[in-house]
């Protein structure tokens, strides 16, 4: 408990107009650290007037924001990952004392951020319009991808840096003015990177912070002046603002729960499989929107569910600051007795509870939000261990004879966002990849990501609009394309008579 990183008790600022500003608000909450349940700060529940302001002030930082050239939207890109990577220890600790996560994946939640950072500095490209000449005699066609105005993040507790900079900082870079609601249970690595953003550079008004929850959310989706939403968080609720906020002619990237199998061919490297995955299952306790749920042992495989059960039982579960920690503690009280509830339903319903984390005691931390490795076998998908997101450290398992029969599983269960497939065979990998519906598909990879040259490409019920977080497809979300066909004439001669009839090319 002694080397215990003690975070000075801090206030979540708002951000309005460049000001970091404290709220009047009557409604806070407490910043509590999961492993320890030691208050370490505080989270305002922002007033009407205050999210009124902010959205004012990044309608009215519009107009010059949007004029500034694109390189001078680039170089405070090029300042702010310089500061991020300076400053990356330091917000990883206070991520890891209000998320929970380890330090190192910590740093690795920062890093998958700074990439987006890094990314958005080649904007110049990114936002190059198209040009088709002689589209017509004399014409030409060409487009541009302009700013769409203020839009707004609403962002999940479970990456509180690297969410946060799929979304501003690709806004902003664009021309857009941003306004943030962080999650309000760990804002403070949030707020650490804004105040790096402004250090960087970015102008009054065009990055601003409101703290709160569903009124404040509501607000945000409803308010004639913001043009786009980006969401991440659960189900229900990216559900609602999807909805809410398209009845208010927003466009809307809404993205949400998943669960995520991983299919096990007995032709695959078994070690490596194996300790993937182990990795993918209770790295961050499960509190990944990519976390592996399910694993789908075909034929043989099986017969190597004991040896996952002892690499399972490894893992040392304990405060995420503590050295070697592999699986910190579940984001809080509430979150545990779900994740708790959902283990019993899973003993209730019939399946085999091989390794069971329920009673974990971590000495030291006997007051943490502990869960650790669990693993289910003989689980059927008619179970709520299967058919739920649990997003915590539970593993299920389900045998199937063939690749085929994976398949279909998959491809029958609603959510969308990754899947894995471990074999050695080409075309067992080539089958898979054409056959299986879901939007980010891993061979050998059990935790497919795409860097930010690409795009964030979860599907079907777990995404709701057409267009993902940062890549291309972040780009063309934060812009409008205008087409412009023109013409210029070099005389005034008239060269044929009026013509009312559309013209054949
Ligand atoms: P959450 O939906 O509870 O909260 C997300 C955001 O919505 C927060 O900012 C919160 O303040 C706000 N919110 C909460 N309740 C609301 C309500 N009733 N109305 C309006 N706004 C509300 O999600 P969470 O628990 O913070 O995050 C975990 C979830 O996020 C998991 O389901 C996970 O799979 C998902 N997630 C998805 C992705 C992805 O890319 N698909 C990535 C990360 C997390």
């Amino acid at each position: 408990m002694n080397s215990i990183q003690k975070i000075q008790l801090t206030t979540a600022k708002l951000l309005i107009n460049g000001e970091f500003i404290e709220s009047e608000t009557q409604e806070w909450q407490d910043i509590v650290n999961p492993a320890t349940q030691e208050v370490i700060g505080t989270v305002p529940f922002a007033t009407r007037e205050e999210v009124n302001a902010a959205i004012a002030a990044a309608q009215n930082a519009f107009a010059s924001w949007k004029q500034t050239p694109i390189q001078a939207r680039m170089r405070i890109m090029l300042k702010l990952q310089d500061l991020i990577r300076t400053h990356a220890k330091s917000i990883a600790q206070v991520l890891t004392a209000e998320q929970g996560k380890t330090l190192a994946d910590a740093e690795g939640d920062i890093q998958r951020g700074l990439e987006v950072v890094e990314h958005a500095c080649s904007i110049g490209t990114l936002q190059m319009g198209e040009y088709l000449e002689g589209v017509a005699r004399g014409v030409d066609t060409y487009t541009l991808q302009q700013p769409l105005g203020v839009c707004a993040g609403i962002t999940p507790f479970n990456f509180p840096a690297m969410i946060p900079l799929w979304m501003f900082p690709m806004a902003i870079v664009c021309g857009n003015t941003f306004v943030l609601k962080p999650s309000e249970q760990d804002p403070l690595s949030t707020m650490m990177l804004v105040e790096l953003a402004i250090e960087a550079g970015v102008p009054a008004g065009v990055l601003n912070v409101v703290h709160g929850g569903k009124e404040v959310v509501d607000m945000l989706c409803t308010h004639s002046d913001i043009k786009a939403i980006s969401f991440v968080g659960s189900t229900a609720v990216g559900t609602h603002v999807y909805n809410l906020a398209g009845q208010h002619g927003k466009r809307v990237q809404s993205m949400m729960g998943a669960k995520n199998h991983v299919v096990v061919m007995p032709d695959a490297n078994k070690e490596q499989t194996l300790n993937a995955l182990v990795g993918a299952a209770f790295g961050a306790a499960g509190q990944r929107c990519m976390a592996l749920s399910v694993a789908v042992m075909v034929g043989e495989s099986q017969h190597w569910i004991s040896e996952l059960v002892n690499k399972a039982k490894t893992l040392s579960v304990n405060a995420g600051h503590e050295p070697n920690t592999d699986i910190g503690p579940v984001i809080s009280p509430r979150a545990k007795a779900r994740v708790i509830d959902l283990i019993n339903s899973g003993v209730e319903q019939g399946a085999e509870l091989l390794l069971d984390g329920r009673d974990i005691q971590v000495q030291g931390y006997e007051q943490g939000n502990f869960v650790g490795a669990t693993i289910f076998n003989h689980v059927t998908t008619d179970m709520r261990i299967y058919q739920e997101e649990v997003f915590g450290p539970v593993l299920a398992i389900i045998c199937v004879d063939t690749l085929e029969e994976a398949i279909t599983l998959v491809n029958a269960n609603p959510f969308g966002n990754g899947v894995g497939l471990f074999t050695q065979n080409g075309a067992t990998a080539r089958t898979f990849q054409q056959l299986i519906n879901i939007g980010q598909v891993g061979i050998n990879i059990p935790i497919p990501v795409p860097v930010p040259f690409f795009s964030f490409t979860g599907s079907r019920g777990s995404k709701l609009g057409d267009l993902g977080p940062y890549g291309k497809q972040a780009v063309q979300f934060y812009t409008q394309t205008k087409t412009i066909t023109s013409r210029w004439f070099e005389d005034d001669q008239e060269t044929g008579a009026v013509n009312t009839t559309i013209s054949l090319r």
